[in-house]
């Protein structure tokens, strides 16, 4: 059975994909390629760009596949 959770993090944030949940709009990849890219494994590079980047993309992901969480202090 595929796994449910993946989670890829910074410093800062942990995001959170869920692949049963994406309806694969190519959203996140078409407009943030160095965070998000499904032609490598792991497909989320969290150094790609600025934590605040890559909340903003994620907060676009159409089905709620992409979530993100902050990290406490
Ligand atoms: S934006 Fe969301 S629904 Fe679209 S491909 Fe990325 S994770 Fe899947």
């Amino acid at each position: 059975m595929p796994r449910e959770t993946f989670t890829y993090s910074n410093d800062e944030i942990t995001v959170i994909w869920k692949p049963n949940v994406c309806i694969h709009s190519k959203l996140c990849w078409t407009h943030l390629r160095a965070v998000f890219d499904p032609f490598v494994k792991p497909w989320i590079h969290m150094d790609g760009a600025t934590t605040e980047r890559i909340i903003e993309q994620v907060n676009q992901c159409p089905s709620g596949a992409l979530s993100y969480e902050k990290k406490k202090l």
